[in-house]
């Protein structure tokens, strides 16, 4: 039985905490504050009212000014914090600037600071110009490393990015082996989970400090907006919180409530994605043209065993490599398309397809010059019509070849 207490909380009869898809239903709501609506409304807020002189002195009320924290950012944060475990939340305008501030707040000029190579490439983007040009040594590592990482520890070594799996090429990271390869120092672990969100994938459990999400993926999950979360550990909260103060960031209200409202389904649409892209990916394992699938939920994936210790399942996206050939025969492929969109992004209830370009975003793993990679992600179109699609797409490929 859940009950509510005074101040909106949830609390719960039972010994046991309460499981995910009651956090997901319940948390970030405060209907007694808002003459009982059910969802958070969306505040539009600069200027916050304070009573009188010694409210505002005190900051002795729960808002203060409308990029600080309100109801629609705080209703987002309280369900990732419960979700991902952490001491706190801070919501940005995208994926990206939750990367970048995470990176941020840890690491310093002369610091050292060791990337995966399957860094979702704006995040190598920001590496390699502005923590560069910030004085902070970036070096990329292979993200099958595991405790190999001691090797690359520097003295001044600060930050481990990790994200699994891997942004277009899906290898999965030992977080457990590479947290443990760190040793006492102060390292911080900032981990990308946007591919299985906090359902199937716990990275401050694993050894992680600071979680980051492209809500703009899974958690708004309908395409229509851009948002960030950074959730940190009790460790690294202080100094996040006040990176991200002094950035002066923020995600808009009306993002926030979309956030919210997609969070609402996220068991749901999560557990559709999983068996669905298992699925088209099983079946292109199978279809002729296709040299191999880049999904860690298939037994054939290198590091399937990792995947099945670690992770609880696996979400919508994946690659799969067929032979290269001419730009004529990808444009008779892509153009041809009659359900996949063509378009970056994903997470919503479409599907995509995106051709994967590695060579300007691999410096440690060497991509097989000889495959064309295929991202795709599956939203909720039947999926006998997305098989079909994607075999009239690959014979049309296939044709083209020559
Ligand atoms: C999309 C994505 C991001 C960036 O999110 P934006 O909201 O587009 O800035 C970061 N990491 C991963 C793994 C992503 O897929």
């Amino acid at each position: 039985m859940l009950s509510k207490t005074k101040n909106g909380k949830m609390a719960s009869s039972k010994r046991n905490p309460l499981n995910r898809e009651t956090l997901l239903t319940h948390l970030g709501r405060r209907p007694d504050e808002q003459h009982g609506l059910v969802n958070t409304p969306v505040s539009r807020a600069s200027t916050i009212l304070f009573p009188d002189l010694e409210t505002l002195q005190e900051r002795s009320q729960p808002y203060l000014y409308g990029r600080t924290g309100n109801p629609s950012s705080r209703s987002v944060e309280e369900i990732v914090t419960a979700l991902e475990g952490g001491k706190g939340t801070r919501l940005t305008p995208s994926g990206l600037s939750a990367l970048s501030c995470a990176l941020t707040s840890v690491l310093s000029s002369g610091d050292d600071v060791l990337v995966t190579d399957s860094a979702y490439e704006p995040t190598r983007k920001f590496c390699d110009t502005f923590l560069t040009r910030m004085g902070v040594s970036v070096r990329y590592y292979d993200p099958r490393i595991g405790k190999g990482i001691s090797s690359l520890l520097k003295p001044h070594t600060r930050a481990i990015l990790v994200e699994s799996p891997g942004s277009l090429t899906f290898e999965i990271q030992d977080l457990p082996a590479i947290s443990s390869a760190r040793g006492q120092g102060d390292i911080a672990i900032i981990a990308d989970n946007t591919w299985a969100t906090p359902l199937f994938y716990k990275p401050l459990e694993l050894g992680a400090d600071i979680v980051v999400h492209a809500g703009t993926k899974m958690f708004v999950g309908h395409s229509d907006a851009s948002l960030g979360t950074i959730t940190a550990n009790e460790k690294y909260w202080h100094q996040l919180h006040e990176t991200h103060y002094q950035f002066g960031l923020c995600a808009a209200a009306d993002d926030c409530f979309l956030a919210a409202r997609g969070l609402r389904t996220l068991a749901i649409r999560m557990g559709e994605h999983r068996p669905r892209a298992l699925e088209v990916a099983r079946w292109l394992e199978n279809h002729e043209l296709v040299k191999r699938v880049l999904h860690p939920a298939l037994a054939t994936h290198p590091d399937h065993a990792l995947f099945a210790r670690d992770f609880s399942g696996s979400g919508s996206l994946f690659s799969f490599a067929i032979p290269r050939a001419p730009q004529a025969a990808l444009a008779a492929l892509f153009d041809g398309m009659n359900l996949f969109g063509i378009g970056y992004s994903w997470g919503g209830y479409e599907s995509l397809i995106l051709p994967v370009d590695l060579s300007e975003n691999r410096t440690v793993t060497a991509p097989d010059k000889d495959e064309q990679l295929i991202r795709i992600h599956i939203g909720f179109e039947d999926i006998e019509d997305l098989k079909d699609d994607l075999d009239a797409g690959l014979r049309r490929y296939r044709s083209a070849m020559g």
